[in-house]
């Protein structure tokens, strides 16, 4: 066996031949001196064999790396004359027309990008995080390139922070699929617009079922607008949040008006106001328990919020009307500002949060958009750019496997 061969069959190379290769100690990187396999010559259109007409300047594509050595490809494309057409540059099997990386080494990146932070994915493949971004970017954007929605039935829009709560983007969910759709720069109208218009058909908007959002108008009105026929959910989350910012809101408002000593007992009731029932420990509750008698203004606005929660296990409409109504009165009596202010939005969207029961967008999956969120703010909070932080949201959580669209051959994990 020559050592051209076996370099090829122990690097798993495919589509190419080794002519030549040479280590540099220094640079520790292996230089292969490749042609494609049966001389190449092909439009990279039309896949025909075509007559060569000029020969380009030599080119170097990073491949993987391999007992730290990195592996670099070299090789002079061809320019070459299609009969249908025209000059064309050669196809080149082992990567994409203009990318300076392997294919390979693309699908690795894409990979470890979608597992781990994009810091980690650097090290290993001895990128520096800027380089790995702008190789991501443009990798994601031309495997996206083309991609059209498909099936979208059940939409929700929402509005997430990045550049560390600075800027804002929309993001569309396909709530039957819990992934994201589209990420659009801004919040708002003017954002949520150019998704209807530019990005569904009216075939598309028509077939949309449900909406799904939070209580801005923007949102709603584009709904409303966009798809008329279409049932108006306001997301249950956004609602719990609103009302955990009424109670917070009544809260500060006791921790100002309070001496030192009642103070003391009013600290840590931040976390504790805003838990969950169900995650509520003894010594939790006896806490509260004991807030009866040391502030009856928070206990008031806590046992309003503990009662709400049963708004979200009612099966039939009439009955949660019913009871949506009775709490609604409750609340407005008890004299605390914030929750009074929360009953007003509640009355502004009465209806459109009664469709919650009974509607199909139920609880798992506003439970499964919540873990996406999770995911996209654990991992995306830090991003400067718009551009890396779409990127990352379509590898992640969007409605394409993008991994999955390079060819299975350079697919090495
Ligand atoms: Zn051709």
């Amino acid at each position: 066996m020559t050592a051209n061969k076996f370099i090829r069959i122990f690097l798993r190379l495919k589509g190419l031949f080794v002519c030549n290769f040479h280590f540099r100690i220094r640079d520790k990187a292996l230089d292969l001196y490749v042609k494609p396999y049966r001389n190449g010559r092909l439009c990279p259109i039309c896949n025909r064999r075509c007559k060569v007409v000029w020969i380009l300047k030599e080119r170097s594509w990073r491949d993987v790396v391999v007992c730290k050595w990195t592996v670099y490809y070299k090789y002079s494309p061809r320019e070459i004359i299609c009969l249908t057409h025209g000059r064309k540059q050669e196809k080149i099997p082992w990567a994409d027309a203009h990318s300076r990386i392997t294919y390979r080494l693309e699908y690795l990146m894409l990979v470890y990008c979608q597992i781990m932070t994009q810091k980690a994915a650097a090290m290993l493949l001895g990128f520096s995080t800027s380089t790995l971004s702008n190789h991501l970017h443009r990798s994601i954007t031309r495997i996206r390139s083309g991609h059209r929605i498909r099936g979208l039935r059940s939409v929700g829009i929402d509005e997430i922070s990045y550049k560390k709560g600075k800027k804002y983007a929309t993001l569309v969910y396909d709530l039957e699929r819990f992934r994201v759709v589209w990420v659009g720069k801004g919040k708002g109208r003017e954002t949520i617009d150019i998704f209807f218009n530019d990005v569904l058909s009216e075939y598309q908007k028509k077939a949309i079922k449900s909406g799904s959002c939070d209580m801005s108008a923007a949102y709603i009105g584009a709904i409303e607008h966009h798809c008329p026929d279409a049932v108006l959910v306001l997301d249950r989350f956004h609602i719990v949040k609103a009302l955990n910012n009424a109670v917070d809101e009544v809260r500060k408002q006791q921790w100002r008006e309070a001496s030192d000593c009642e103070r003391k007992m009013l600290k840590g009731l931040r976390w504790l106001l805003y838990k969950h029932s169900s995650n509520r420990s003894k010594s939790d509750s006896r806490t509260l328990k004991a807030l009866k008698k040391g502030n009856r203004r928070i206990h008031r606005a806590w046992v309003l919020k503990d009662e709400f929660e049963q708004f979200w296990n009612y099966k039939s409409p009439w009955a949660a009307e019913r009871f949506l109504k009775s709490w609604m009165t409750t609340a407005l009596k008890s004299r605390l500002e914030p929750i009074r202010d929360f009953v007003k939005t509640l009355r502004k969207h009465f209806h459109r949060i009664l469709t919650f029961i009974g509607s199909r967008i139920t609880n798992a999956v506003a439970e499964g958009l919540n873990r996406i969120v999770k995911i996209v703010k654990n991992r995306a909070s830090g991003f400067r750019t718009f551009k890396a932080f779409t990127d990352l949201i379509y590898l992640t959580v969007g409605d394409m496997d993008i991994p999955a669209q390079i060819s299975p051959e350079f697919r090495t994990l």
